[in-house]
Order: structure tokens, then C-alpha cells, then sequence
């Protein structure tokens, strides 16, 4: 296996570049280049958000990225010409992916049935990082992937979809009109149990890697800490203690 505590040390190697909301951004190679570039712009009296700018910047990281990939190709005598071959339908892999877009959409359908706006806000958000990452995932099932990727991306996926379905249970328990959604969360929830089942090691790594500030470690154990995992679910916190009510 690979080493988790180098993978998990480098956040970009998982994260879904929600960078602007991202709590590991000062720490981040790929933020520290976003922001440099930025600046640049800015001080030569150019907007970074312009759009005569963006798609530029975005190609330039596109032109990088295909050179690292053909300068690996070359490396490992990969030949890039060689048709793929078929794809494999992976039944898992198309349910996780469905029940992650069946999430987030019934969830946004909520609408007004979850109060207050702010708490409808997290749900949505942490819906739609859900099904997002579930359908990240559900790449692993369906393609013959090295175990390096495997531990490189799914890996600490599934561990954050863990918490995050959690997390959702706990905002659509009390909820009377979400049950088509809590549905899709545990169809999820299903696949995604035996993939946990695997992940025996990396999960007790975890405690030892929170000693070394892993950056996932820390997020990892930042999120258990607001779930309280131990409390059971539909009960709230009483701030400040972490106990349940
Ligand atoms: S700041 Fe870095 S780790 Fe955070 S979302 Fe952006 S790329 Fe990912």
C-alpha cells in the first residue's frame, strides 16, 4: 500500500478545490500558486477574475498538466494511442453514482421545509459535496484503477463520505418531508458500507497522524469532533460541553 501519510499530508490529492472555502488553504502548494498568480495579475493592473484572464490561466495549468501526463507516459512506456479498453458497467457504481444525484436534488427540493435558512443552507452544501464525491468514487468501482489511485483519492473519499453522511442524516432527521431523500442517503450509504470495511488501517492511522498534523488527520478529526459521533443521532449539542442534550 502506498503511503497514506504522505497522501493524506497533501490535501490536492483529494480535496474537491473548493479552495475558497477550503480550511486547508494556507498550508496548500496549488492555493499558495492561485493566490501568486493573483497577485500578479493585480499588480500588472489586470482583474484575475476577468474573463478575458480566466480561461487563459486555466489553460495554462491544462498545458502543464498534459505535459507532466506525457512526460509520465514516456517515463513508464506507456503508449497513449492504445484504445481503452472496453468499459465495465459496475451495477454499485452506477446505483452510488445515482443515489449522490438523487441526494443533492431532493434535497435542494426541500426548499422551505427545512428552517432555519441557514440550517437548509449547510444541508444543501454538504448534500451536494456528497453526492459529488460519491460520484468521484464511483469511478474506482467501475475502472481497473492502480491501487496507488485508490489510496490517493478514494481512500480519504470514503473516509470524509463517512462523516458527511453523518452529517446529512443529522440535518434530515427531523425533517418530515425529507424521507425521499433520507432514501437516497441510505441507498448510498449501503454501497459505501463494505468499501469502509476495507479501510481498517488507514482508519487507525488516523489518531496517530492527528499527533503529526496530517492535514487530513486534522480535518478528519475537526469534522468528528462537530458530529460528536458518539452522540446519537437527532440529539443537538449543548455548546460548548460536546455532550448531548
Ligand atoms: S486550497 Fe488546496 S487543499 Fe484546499 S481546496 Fe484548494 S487545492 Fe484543495
Amino acid at each position: 500500500m502506498t503511503n497514506l501519510a504522505e497522501i493524506f499530508s497533501a490535501p490536492f490529492n483529494w480535496c474537491d478545490r473548493r479552495c475558497e472555502r477550503c480550511p486547508l488553504s494556507r498550508d496548500c502548494p496549488v492555493w499558495r500558486a492561485d493566490s501568486q498568480r493573483r497577485w500578479v495579475n493585480a499588480a500588472h493592473g489586470g482583474d484575475p477574475d476577468d474573463w478575458d484572464v480566466v480561461p487563459e490561466d486555466v489553460a495554462e495549468d491544462m498545458r502543464a498538466a498534459l505535459g507532466q501526463l506525457l512526460d509520465i507516459a514516456a517515463a513508464e512506456g506507456i503508449d497513449l494511442d492504445t484504445p481503452l479498453p472496453p468499459a465495465r458497467i459496475v451495477l454499485d457504481a452506477v446505483k452510488l453514482r445515482r443515489a449522490g444525484t438523487a441526494l443533492a436534488t431532493s434535497i435542494a427540493e426541500l426548499g422551505e421545509s427545512v428552517a432555519p435558512a441557514a440550517k437548509r443552507d449547510e444541508l444543501v452544501r454538504t448534500a451536494t459535496v456528497l453526492g459529488l464525491k460519491a460520484t468521484r468514487i464511483a469511478s474506482y468501482l467501475s475502472d481497473v484503477r492502480p491501487s496507488d489511485a485508490w489510496d490517493a483519492d478514494a481512500v480519504p473519499n470514503v473516509l470524509l463520505v463517512e462523516l458527511l453522511i453523518r452529517q446529512v442524516r443529522e440535518g434530515l432527521v427531523l425533517t418530515p418531508a425529507g424521507e425521499p431523500a433520507m432514501r437516497a442517503l441510505e441507498e448510498l450509504n449501503r454501497i459505501i458500507e463494505p468499501l469502509l470495511a476495507r479501510l481498517d488501517r488507514p482508519r487507525a492511522l488516523l489518531g496517530k497522524l492527528v499527533e503529526r498534523r496530517c492535514a487530513f488527520a486534522v480535518l478528519y478529526r475537526r469534522i468528528e469532533m462537530k458530529l460528536d459521533l458518539s452522540r446519537p443521532i437527532g440529539t443537538s449539542h449543548r455548546r460548548g460541553t460536546g455532550r448531548a442534550q
